[in-house]
C-alpha cells in the first residue's frame, strides 16, 4: 500500500483511510469494533465531523489511550467565533484528546481568508496547539480552486472518484504543486460506484487520501484486503471505469442530502438518483411498496426551489426528480432495467 503525504502537514499515512460519517448509524460497540479493526488492519487516518452526531464520541472511545498512534481530523460548520470555540471544545472532549491533527471548515461556501473571523479562529486555535493543521472541505470546484490558490490552507477535502472531470483531476494536481494535502471524500460517489477495486485503483494514480465511508465489517474487510493485495490499474479495471463513466457522467445526484429537508418531505437524496440506483443495486430493493410510495411523493413537489439553493452541485432538483419518477413509472410498467 502506497503512503500519502498530506503536503506541508507532513502527515504521512497509507492511502486507505476511514470516513466516520456512517458509524453514526451503528451502535457504539459496533463502531468501536469497526474502528479498532480498521487500525489493526493498517488504517491510520480517521475523519469525522461535529455534524456527524455521535461519530466523534465513537472515534474518541475507540482510540482512548492510543491517541498518538492515529491521525484524526474533524470539521466545524461554525461561522462565528463563539460557535467555533464551542464546537472545537466539544470535539476535543468527544474525542478525548487535547489536539486535532487537522481541523477543517465544513462544506465551505467560499474561500474564507484573513478578512473573515472564522479563518482567524483557525489560526488562533493552531497557535494554542488545539489543532495542528488548518483544513477545509468544499463541494464546488470554483470554491475549491480559490482555496488552493489562496495558499491559506494546509489541506483540502473535496469529492473525488473515478467519475472525476478533467477539472477535478487538475485540482488534485494543483494541490500537489502547492504542497497542499488532498483528502478525497465520496470515493464511491455517494454509493453509486460499487466496484471497490476499481475505486482503489483509480485513487492509486493520484496523491489523494481517500476516506472511505464505512458502516459494516464486510465493507471494512474489502478496503483492508488492499493492504494485503495491492491494487493497481489494469485493462480490466479500466473497462469497468469506462463503462461506469459512460453510464453515469453528467448531471447526477451524489446522494449527499445537503438539499434536505424538502418542504413536502420528498427523500430527495434517494429519489433524485433512483434511475441509477435501480439499475445498479439489485433492482428489487428499490421497487418495494415503500420506495414506490416515496417516489410518488415527487408528484407533490411545489417547486419552492429551496432544495436547489442548498445543492452544492447546483442541480435542477425538481426537474431531476420528475425525470427519475417518469423513468421509475416506466420500469414499474415493465421497461427492462
Ligand atoms: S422544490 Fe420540490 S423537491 Fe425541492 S424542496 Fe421544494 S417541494 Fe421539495
Ligand atoms: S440533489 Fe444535490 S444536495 Fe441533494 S442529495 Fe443530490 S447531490 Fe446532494
Amino acid at each position: 500500500m502506497k503512503n500519502i503525504r498530506l503536503g506541508m502537514t507532513e502527515i504521512t499515512v497509507p492511502q486507505n483511510a476511514f470516513g466516520a460519517l456512517p458509524i453514526q448509524r451503528v451502535t457504539t460497540d459496533e463502531a468501536v469494533s469497526l474502528l479498532r479493526n480498521a487500525y489493526d488492519g493498517g488504517m491510520r487516518f480517521f475523519d469525522t465531523a461535529r455534524a456527524y452526531s455521535d461519530s466523534e464520541e465513537k472515534v474518541g472511545k475507540a482510540f482512548e489511550g492510543m491517541r498518538d498512534k492515529v491521525f484524526i481530523s474533524s470539521k466545524t460548520g461554525a461561522t462565528t467565533k463563539e460557535k467555533f470555540e464551542e464546537d472545537l471544545n466539544t470535539t476535543l472532549t468527544n474525542l478525548k484528546t487535547d489536539y486535532l491533527d487537522i481541523y477543517q471548515l465544513h462544506c465551505a461556501a467560499k474561500c474564507y481568508t484573513e478578512e473573515d473571523d472564522i479563518y482567524n479562529c483557525l489560526v488562533e486555535a493552531k497557535k494554542q496547539g488545539k489543532i495542528r493543521h488548518i483544513g477545509i472541505t468544499a463541494h464546488k470546484i470554483g470554491v475549491a480552486e480559490d482555496i488552493v490558490n489562496s495558499g491559506l490552507y494546509e489541506t483540502l477535502q473535496f469529492p473525488f472518484s473515478y467519475l472525476a472531470s478533467d477539472r477535478d483531476i487538475a485540482l488534485v494536481n494543483l494541490c500537489k504543486e502547492r504542497d497542499m494535502g488532498f483528502i478525497a471524500m465520496k470515493g464511491l460517489s455517494g454509493g453509486l460506484l460499487t466496484n471497490s477495486r476499481a475505486c482503489m485503483a483509480f485513487m492509486s494514480q493520484y496523491d489523494a487520501l481517500p476516506i472511505w465511508g464505512i458502516q459494516r465489517q464486510s465493507e471494512l474487510d474489502e478496503w483492508l484486503s488492499f493492504f494485503e493485495n495491492e491494487v493497481t490499474m489494469t485493462d480490466e479495471l479500466k473497462t469497468v471505469i469506462d463503462k461506469d463513466r459512460n453510464e453515469l457522467l453528467g448531471e447526477f445526484c451524489r446522494g449527499c442530502g445537503y438539499c434536505m429537508p424538502c418542504t413536502v418531505g420528498i427523500t430527495i437524496n434517494q429519489c433524485a438518483r433512483m434511475s441509477q440506483m435501480v439499475r445498479r443495486a439489485p433492482s428489487q430493493n428499490w421497487l418495494t411498496d415503500y420506495w414506490q410510495q416515496e417516489m410518488l411523493k415527487i408528484d407533490s413537489c411545489v417547486d419552492c426551489g429551496i432544495c436547489k439553493t442548498r445543492c452544492p452541485y447546483e442541480l435542477d432538483i425538481p426537474n431531476l426528480l420528475k425525470k427519475n419518477l417518469a423513468d421509475y413509472k416506466e420500469i414499474l410498467a415493465g421497461k427492462p432495467v
